[in-house]
């Protein structure tokens, strides 16, 4: 028998669980779909060896790549989505970032929608994920009011390097970070394995347990783990779902409501939409414009660290600094180069899946020297740079980089900096084309059907009770962390949904 509710949410990460919590206060009986599990609090949580060398809570499928080569995507499946091993690194986008911005290798387009329409929801998103840090210090940071709550301090020698950085003339900024009840029992420990770990102490602030946990506890909220989207079932005309295909531990069942928001990620979503083809809709589901799957980013990312054989580096928590100094314009071009983050530290395990043949205990007095930084820039929208499901239903992820000479020149001026704060060496290393991470913009949101998959409130252009949540809709991908975006847009289209559907 079909299985009826009022909303179907399928997807748990920084879109869906940010929109099951926003509806839940609703009356509306709210089905959320999760293909994986609640990750367990366990010890392997926090052990390097499980997370970089056994991949213990990477997604177990192969995607295939530009040449038909499988590789394992960077991706997690489960409670939270991928916000359970972020960074949890909660940026604003620059309020520029709305508008379209030359780059060295074209035009990022424009968001239909300004910055002051997303203000009050980037307010709130940041009180749901608890984010801490230091308004008026950033020279790019767009207007704003207080954070909830203060910004995490350096530790001793993150505060020497600010110190030189200033000297520099540069200006570091706090990094603007989701972590809970910081230094009170039970809170968050400022440990060193936070970015790409779970959290075992469930302090860092995301979306299992900043918003499944609670919206579940609500009588009209009902999880579904274990529990894949296989396809969107639509009406003989093609203009509305009427249920949803899901793969529940092994078993088909049919679910039917009649308003489906789908926030699998920007990759998931993308094939739910394109293996949900229907004679209505021969080329995937609300693609009348052609670009389900296409425009696909995910950040230019290069990993760098500063070595000094006789400075050892004691600081746990590192991730505190932002450098956001070449993120309108470079030193010697006009053009936006993105932006330099301090990152978790490395662990000797990590660098060691890099270069498997250099023993462990070289790697554990090299990392305990180094300091590691994140430079990140902007990548511009591709047509050719998209998703493709083959017959199989496997997913391909056709992507060329592009803007790389801003994040060659970003990772010049990184260089030109730590040299200057005395490293003897300095390396770095990239994901490359591999990087998913970040990934975005594969169902772009705009106000013209002929140009984009969503309007502006993400609902699809062509399936009139269909909305999509995830980090499909970003039209550029900015150079600062997306989740924080994700979230304020998701918790927008709730209030647009309640005033208008409920
Ligand atoms: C290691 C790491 C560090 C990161 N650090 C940061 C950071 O510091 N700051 C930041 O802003 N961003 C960070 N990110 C990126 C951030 O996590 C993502 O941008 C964000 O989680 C994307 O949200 P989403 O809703 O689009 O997708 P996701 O969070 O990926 O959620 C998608 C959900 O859909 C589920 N799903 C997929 N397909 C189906 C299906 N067919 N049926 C049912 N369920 C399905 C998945 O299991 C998942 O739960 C990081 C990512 C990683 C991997
Ligand atoms: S204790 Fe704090 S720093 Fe460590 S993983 Fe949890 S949230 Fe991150």
């Amino acid at each position: 028998m079909n299985q009826r509710f009022d909303i179907i949410i399928i997807g748990t990460g920084a879109g869906g669980g940010t929109m099951a919590h926003a509806l839940s206060d609703s009356s509306a009986r709210i089905l959320v779909l999760e293909r994986g599990d609640f990750v367990p609090q366990e010890d392997e949580n926090w052990d390097p060896e499980a997370v970089w060398k056994h991949l213990r809570y990477r997604a177990k499928e192969q995607w295939l790549d530009e040449r038909g080569r499988e590789f394992t995507p960077y991706t997690h499946y489960g409670v939270g989505g991928n916000t359970k091993f972020w960074g949890s690194v909660l940026y604003r986008l620059r309020r520029e970032d709305f508008e379209a911005v030359r780059h060295i290798d074209g035009i990022s387009p424009a968001w239909p929608i300004d910055y002051e329409t997303l203000e009050p929801y980037y307010e709130r998103a940041e009180r749901l994920y608890h984010v801490r840090g230091e308004e008026g210090a950033d020279p790019t940071e767009p207007p704003r009011g207080p954070f909830p709550y203060a910004a995490v301090p350096h530790q001793p020698e993150m505060a020497a390097i600010v110190q030189k950085l200033r000297a520099q003339g540069l200006h570091p900024s706090a990094l603007p970070l989701g972590l809970m009840r910081v230094g009170e029992d039970d809170g968050c420990i400022l440990c060193n394995t936070c970015n790409s770990f779970v959290c075992k102490v469930d302090a860092k602030s995301e979306a299992d347990v900043c918003c499944v946990r609670p919206a579940i506890q609500r009588p009209n909220v009902t999880l579904w783990t274990n529990a894949t989207a296989k396809r969107l079932l639509t009406d003989p005309c093609g203009r509305r779902v009427q249920a949803v295909e899901v793969d529940r531990g092994g078993e088909v069942v049919r679910v039917e409501a009649p308003l489906v928001i789908v926030s699998c990620g920007a990759v998931n979503s993308a094939a739910l939409l394109l293996r949900s083809k229907t004679d209505k809709h021969p080329n995937g589901l609300a693609n009348s414009s052609g670009l389900v799957g296409r425009r696909y980013m995910a950040h230019l990312a290069t990993m760098m660290q500063g070595f000094h054989p006789f400075r050892p580096n004691s600081t746990v928590f590192q991730k505190t600094v932002a450098i956001n100094d070449f993120y309108f314009r470079g030193r010697r071009t006009e053009y936006p180069l993105g932006q330099i983050q301090s990152q978790g530290r490395t662990h000797a395990v990590m660098a060691q899946t890099v270069v498997p043949w250099v023993p462990l205990r070289a790697y554990e007095a090299w990392v305990s020297r180094g300091v590691d930084w994140l430079v990140m820039s902007e990548d511009l929208p591709r047509d050719d740079n998209r998703i493709t499901v083959d017959d199989k239903g496997r997913i391909h992820l056709l992507y060329k980089p592009n803007n790389l000479v801003a994040h060659r020149e970003l990772v010049a001026e990184m260089k030109r900096i730590l040299r200057r704060l005395g490293y003897w060496l300095i390396v770095k290393h990239s994901h490359g084309a591999r990087n998913t991470t970040h990934q975005c913009g594969t169902l772009v949101f705009g106000a013209d059907p002929k140009t984009s998959v969503l309007d502006s409130f993400c609902r699809t252009h062509d399936v009139e009770n269909l909305f999509v949540v995830d980090a499909s809709f970003f039209p550029s991908s900015a150079a600062v962390n997306p989740g924080l975006t994700i979230a304020a847009q998701a918790l927008r289209v709730a209030d647009h949904i309640k005033a208008t559907e409920l």
